[in-house]
């Protein structure tokens, strides 16, 4: 192991006449990877996958492919494999002379070709026998022969850009785990633009979670739901996402919530956080699954039930504490008998942030 890691990028900036995109990216991604790019829009995931792809040009930085400088190569000399929201497949081509495209970029034999272009559409689960056009197709058709067209050449890196935003909601799902398993039988090291956190934390090793020009963290996705390294990635991440809660830790069992209330999770939550020191004004993160509803009992916080939500395994029981709304999930056999209730905090301890910074304590 050199420990050198397959794409490497650092210091990238880019900006559109004189407005910053891209501040100062550093990302490092491990050969077979599926690593996503996550943000909401015009944070500046394209721009880098475009950086990346060699069709932007970025003002500053480096880019590393398997050792080599590829910062300034073009596109065509990338070997990479690109996938678009809009499918960009030629119209007036077959679906076969589609993927076939790039091999013959390539300079590739015919014979040869045509058996890539055989296991690349199969890959994908399409009938190589196809001869239609791509508008003969439906949408998640045609997103699956602009995969195989970008896993025909062999890439060395496959580029995705929102490749699912296009489907309706049922294929999106599907397509996503089927993106999931070509990834595991090609091991094509794999980058995926999305603003779909759902998507992400599906479908990837890592996440790097975008935010005006900036990562803001980089794990797996069970540690950017676990630990999210800023509130505004705790109100991102989930669905729903996590309860931010703003309290001052008003001693050391005491939380006083932004209307005055007084929470007093006493043992369970005021000893554990450490790093909120009494008076600082906080913002909790308490996941719905976490919290737990009763109707009596020690710490609980009074809270009123504002709408409940059935979603056939769970239900989501939106509740009302002062001004401030906090979602619980609750087994779908649990029954709401009264409006009024008491909600429990978690055992685990708390992830909290600084009210004015959003960083984690
Ligand atoms: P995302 O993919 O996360 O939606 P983009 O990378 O497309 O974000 O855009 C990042 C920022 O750069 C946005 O503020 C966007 O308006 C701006 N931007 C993107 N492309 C251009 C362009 N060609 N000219 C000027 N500004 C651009």
């Amino acid at each position: 192991m050199t420990g050198s890691p397959y794409l490497r990028i650092r210091s990238v900036q880019k900006s559109y006449k004189g407005s910053v995109a891209l501040h100062d990216i550093d990302l490092d991604v491990e050969q077979g990877a599926f690593v996503s790019l996550l943000g909401p829009s015009g944070c500046g995931k394209s721009t880098l996958l475009q950086i990346l792809a060699g069709l932007l040009e970025p003002d500053r930085g480096q880019i590393q492919l398997d050792g080599a400088d590829i910062t300034n190569l073009p596109p065509w000399r990338r070997n990479i494999g690109l996938v678009f929201q809009n499918y960009a497949l030629f119209p007036h081509l077959s679906i076969r002379q589609n993927v076939r495209f790039g091999l013959d970029m390539l300079g590739m034999g015919r014979v040869e070709a045509e058996k890539r272009v055989d296991e690349s559409l199969e890959m994908v689960g399409l009938d190589p026998s196809l001869s239609r056009r791509p508008g003969e197709l439906s949408g998640g058709q045609q997103q699956r022969v602009a995969i195989a067209r970008a896993i025909a050449i062999r890439p060395r890196l496959l580029l995705m850009d929102e490749p699912l935003s296009n489907l309706d909601a049922v294929l999106r799902h599907k397509v996503r785990l089927e993106l999931r398993e070509l990834h595991d039988r090609t091991g094509i090291t794999t980058i995926m633009v999305t603003h779909d956190q759902a998507e992400a934390l599906a479908t990837s090793d890592r996440i790097a979670v975008m935010q005006s020009g900036r990562i803001l963290q980089y794990e797996a996705p069970e540690t950017l739901y676990g630990a999210p390294a800023t509130a505004f990635i705790a109100g991102f991440v989930g669905s729903p996402p996590a309860n931010l809660l703003p309290l001052t830790a008003s001693g050391p069992d005491n939380w006083t919530l932004a209307d005055g209330q007084v929470w007093q999770p006493a043992a369970v939550l005021a000893p554990k956080a450490n790093g909120a020191q009494s008076g600082r004004a906080c913002l909790i993160a308490l996941r719905p699954e976490t919290l737990t509803i009763g109707t009596s009992g020690d710490g609980g916080l009074p809270a009123r039930v504002a709408a409940v939500e059935f979603n056939g395994g769970d239900r989501l029981v939106h509740a009302e504490t002062g001004g401030t709304r906090i979602t619980v999930r609750i087994a779908a056999s649990q029954a709401i008998a009264s409006p009024d209730i008491l909600l429990f905090p978690p055992q685990q301890a708390p992830v909290l942030f600084d009210a004015t910074t959003g960083t984690r304590l």
